[in-house]
């Protein structure tokens, strides 16, 4: 494989009407993924896949029964509610959308037997878990790909640099021998509230998970530190790479959390595209979180790594000594093995 890659991008015009975000920034992640997919149409070369819409007995696999009962029946509500305290909505048809996102990784996984990234715009939904809705995701599709996987026999390391701790995803494979490497803002309060760094997994899956947690305004040189443990990437030889790429870490999202800029995500995309030639895995990226006007350009910036194109256009931030050493200090215990 070269580090011009295929990369295939996983597309529905259906994209630009979806949202499962606050009404209050609705709008925004609308915006995003529509700026989205004409930045990526102008500057890179890809391979757009429509995906096809999954099927009932698949959320049953990664959600309650119940809970996939209540998704049915508010999609045939005519009026917009919330699925969960106040943040992830619901609107009439949002089953058949639910079944458009999660179906679109089912999409992915087919097409990663030929290319080497696919990625979808429209996807990283980590905070849902078995039995309900939270922070903007009504399912978890991340999940579902990954164990899809583990059924096939396949080995898997997920990447989730998402502003936010991808607390669902880490319940789903937290026994699972899944490599995890989590790379959010975190103080304890900050959404969601999880990813304490002691936390490493149980039974099959002890040792597997790494919460690398950022003090907030974190920069890109902090981010770049975070992104050493990529060595254990390696270390662990998957055959896939799931990364959820979530941009709303960037200086100027709305949901202030960490001070980045789109070069981090561009490191990010050479990064892994590097991880992907030396062990021969598979990518399959997601677009994550991402609610600032700099979303979109960050997204494409992440995939122009992934083709090993560098993209630096943004003047780096830097970190402050004292959340710096923090940093350092976390990475440095995470790669002796203290923690
Ligand atoms: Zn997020």
């Amino acid at each position: 494989m070269s580090s011009q890659g295929l990369l295939g991008i996983i597309w529905h015009d259906r994209y630009l009407e979806i949202s499962f975000s606050h009404p209050m920034i609705r709008d925004l992640s609308k915006r995003r993924i529509r700026e989205f997919i004409e930045l990526a149409r102008q500057r890179l070369q890809f391979l757009e896949i429509r995906p096809e819409p999954a099927t009932e007995e698949d959320l049953l696999r990664i959600h309650a029964r119940e809970y996939v009962t209540k998704l049915k029946e508010v999609s045939k509500l005519p009026y917009v509610g919330f699925l969960d305290e106040g943040d992830t909505v619901h609107y009439p048809g949002i089953f058949e959308d639910v079944l458009l996102v999660l179906g679109a990784t089912k999409t992915a996984l087919k097409y990663s037997e030929f290319l080497d990234y696919v990625y979808n715009p429209l996807g990283g939904f980590h905070h849902a878990t078995y039995g309900r809705a939270l922070g903007f995701c009504p399912v978890n599709d991340v999940a579902f790909g990954a164990l899809e996987l583990l059924r096939r026999g396949a080995k898997v390391a997920i990447v989730d640099v998402d502003a936010h701790h991808g607390n669902g995803l880490v319940d789903y494979l937290y026994d699972k021998p899944v490599l995890k490497i989590n790379v959010f803002a975190y103080d304890g309060r900050f959404f969601p509230g999880t990813g304490k760094p002691e936390e490493r997994g149980i039974g099959e899956g002890k040792g597997f998970n790494y919460n690398v947690g950022l003090p907030l305004g974190s920069g890109d040189d902090a981010f770049e530190v975070a992104l050493s443990l990529l060595q254990k990437v390696e270390e662990f030889d998957p055959t896939h790479i799931i990364v959820v790429a979530g941009v709303d870490g960037h200086k100027d999202d709305e949901l202030k959390s960490l001070n980045l800029t789109c070069n981090s995500y561009n490191l990010l995309g050479l990064k892994v595209a590097r991880l992907s030639r030396v062990t021969g895995a598979k990518v399959i990226g997601y677009g994550g979180g991402g609610y600032g006007r700099m979303s979109a350009e960050c997204m494409v910036a992440f995939l122009e790594g992934l083709k090993g194109i560098r993209n630096r256009t943004e003047i780096p931030t830097e970190t402050g000594k004292e959340i710096m050493d923090k940093v350092k200090g976390l990475v440095e215990r995470f790669s002796k093995g203290l923690i």
